[in-house]
């Protein structure tokens, strides 16, 4: 099929749900994408840091292929070995205590946010239900997580939003404590925000609200979905901050491709879920799980974080050399870009026709390279966002 074609078929049968770039991608190896005609580019993008370990990774085919070729799903009311040993591993590397599959980053929010105001109502009954979420932040699409995403834009058409969200500036320690009442159950913030514009909060910051939440018994909820998965070069990002949350959710990369997502919870929530109060179909999928094994085995390994944060700082360090190019933000290899022209959406748009894709995030170029990308494929990619920025 021609792209005409695949673009009329689109508007034909499917929902209008996005502003797409103008190419279809049919394939991939490592750090380069296929389009419909035959086309080549080197993908800063990671599907939004989903393919960590980029495009058809040799181990990651083998073990999901593998594992498709041996049972593809069960329901949840049979044990899985695969969930128990993605489980395990995901408490070893995280320090977490206990796990719950998922399909997505919001659906992970989604069990985040009831964990919170269970573990509230169970100890101190009704009435303690509020939760804390910072402003410019996104947390996902469903009715929920629209509602804890602080930003108005998305606060409109799907009336009545859920209740029981109140939004602290980022980085103003005065906004958080003014927003803490004894209504208050949760914090929930995420250490960069991705969709916000690449913005990471402050050391000081994150301590003040740490101290807080302890001293109050509100858990702290740290949205890891885009920062995880040693995406900014610890496998969490909170691991790099030195301080541990009561819940974490993660999605993206953690399969490598495949849809996952996971709430992890720390000693005090643990026992919260309980049979009955919470459950999905799909969520700890056995090829899912198979993909995720293989991540997991890998990215967290030291050498494998060393190379990401040597990457990301080669990144950044050729970033600050082209033209156009205002300041570079983030932290291993999930970088933002402010382009002095504040032409981000049309440079993404130009790298495209020249063969590279590329993010945006509010008014800025976004990078999430596949964590495995190679130097060379750095340095083509880098040279056309060079031409394109400097023409
Ligand atoms: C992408 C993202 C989500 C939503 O994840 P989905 O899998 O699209 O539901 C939530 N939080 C953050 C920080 C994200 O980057």
């Amino acid at each position: 099929m021609t792209l005409e074609e695949i673009k009329n078929d689109e508007q034909s049968y499917m929902m209008q749900a996005y502003g797409r770039f103008d190419a279809a991608l049919v394939s991939g190896k490592g750090a380069t994408a296929v389009d419909s005609d035959g086309k080549e580019y080197i993908d800063f993008t990671s599907g939004i840091g989903v393919n960590c370990l980029g495009y058809c990774d040799e181990g990651w085919t083998k073990a999901v292929s593998e594992q498709a070729a041996t049972l593809q799903h069960i329901s949840n009311l049979y044990y899985s070995p695969l969930q128990t040993e993605v489980s395990k591993k995901l408490c070893a590397l995280s320090g977490m205590n206990r796990v719950f599959l998922c399909n997505s980053g919001a659906e992970a929010n989604e069990c985040a946010i009831k964990i919170a105001r269970k573990y509230s109502f169970d100890k101190y009954g009704s009435g303690r239900q509020k939760i804390v979420t910072l402003v410019n932040s996104f947390h996902g699409r469903t009715v929920t997580t629209l509602a804890a995403t602080g930003q108005d834009v998305f606060h409109n058409f799907f009336f009545p939003f859920t209740e029981g969200f109140v939004y602290a500036n980022a980085n103003d320690t005065e906004s958080l404590k003014e927003c803490i009442d004894d209504e208050v159950c949760a914090v929930f913030i995420e250490l960069i925000q991705g969709e916000g514009g690449v913005m990471p909060l402050e050391q000081s910051f994150v301590d003040e609200a740490v101290r807080i939440c302890k001293e109050k018994d509100i858990l702290l909820l740290i949205d890891e979905v885009q920062t995880g998965i040693s995406r900014t070069g610890s496998f969490y990002c909170y691991q790099s901050y030195g301080i541990k949350p009561d819940i974490v959710t993660s999605a993206k990369g953690i399969a490598g491709g495949l849809p996952m997502g996971a709430c992890l919870c720390g000693e005090k929530a643990e026992n919260v879920i309980v049979p009955g109060t919470h459950g999905t179909t799909f969520g700890g999928n056995p090829i899912a799980c198979a993909a995720a094994l293989e991540v997991l085995s890998r990215v967290a390994e030291p050498e494998f974080l060393r190379q990401v944060n040597e990457k990301g700082d080669y990144i950044r360090a050729e970033l600050n050399k082209i033209g156009n190019v205002k300041e570079v933000r983030g932290k291993g290899m999930m970088i933002g870009i402010v382009t002095e022209k504040d032409n981000a959406k049309e440079i993404a748009k130009k790298c495209l026709e020249n063969g590279l894709l590329i993010l945006t995030a509010k008014n800025l170029l976004r990078l999430l390279p596949p964590l495995t990308i190679t130097y060379d494929e750095i340095n083509k990619g880098l040279s056309i966002l060079k031409n394109t920025m400097e023409a």
